[in-house]
């Protein structure tokens, strides 16, 4: 099996996730102990973060492209990116970085596609609901993205970075991304992609009523499909 490099941090509550998901999966791949040799590189957030909102995607580039190249000289024989959001610069972090990496709004997408859904409402941070380099992913694979109207995406925003990237979790929060999920059905989507890495935090299939597909869980599973 592939030793699996892990950039993460961003945020540490959907990183712990990441580490939880990949070992228990592989455990119920061999059913036995085995488990992955994982070497995470978990970044400081506060800086990514501040950068983000600066709008300053060439330094977050260059400084993923750092740490990628670390993770390959550190002996990953795969590489994934704990963020959807983060994948906005996933081709300059790719730069002479020599490994496969694992995307996971494609991981998503094939997944959807598959299960013949059509309009899937992307929630997530307002870079990835806004800017075209999630959008145009899920769209190569024939998905038409339901993005949810502005008042919904500055709430799914706000609440993301100042709570649950903080790892805090309030009803009150779950009951706004909740009714979020009844808009976005009403707008046409016919499933709910969990596009950010931490929304899983309140979202799931059984409060749901709209299928959803966590791309934390279906990126881990494509890593885990390429490291075997
Ligand atoms: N983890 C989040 C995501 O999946 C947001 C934090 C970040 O900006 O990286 O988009």
């Amino acid at each position: 099996m592939k030793t699996i490099g892990l950039i993460g941090g961003m945020s540490y509550t959907s990183t712990v996730t990441y580490y939880e998901l990949l070992n228990s999966l592989t455990n119920t791949h061999f059913g036995d102990l085995t488990t992955p040799k994982i070497i995470l590189n978990s970044l400081n957030f506060s800086d990514i973060e501040k950068l983000q909102h600066q709008n300053d995607w060439e330094n977050l580039g260059s400084t993923l492209n750092k740490e990628a190249i670390k993770l390959q000289k550190a002996g990953a024989e795969i590489l994934a990116l704990c963020t959807n959001t983060m994948h906005k610069v996933a081709d300059q972090m790719m730069e002479n970085v020599s490994i496969p990496f694992v995307h996971i709004a494609e991981a998503t997408a094939k997944i959807i596609s598959d299960q013949r859904y059509k309009k899937p409402a992307l929630l997530a941070t307002k870079f990835t609901m806004e800017e075209d380099f999630y959008i145009l992913k899920l769209s190569k694979y024939g998905l038409e993205p339901i993005i949810p109207p502005q008042a919904s995406r500055d709430i799914l925003h706000s609440v993301i970075y100042d709570e649950l990237c903080l790892n805090i979790k309030t009803e009150e929060s779950t009951e706004k991304f909740l009714q979020i999920t009844q808009e976005v059905r009403n707008i046409g989507a016919d499933s709910v992609i969990l596009g950010c890495t931490e929304v899983g935090m309140l979202l799931n299939n059984e409060n749901v009523e709209l299928p959803v597909f966590d791309t934390v869980e279906l990126h881990c599973k494509e890593i885990l499909n390429q490291a075997l």
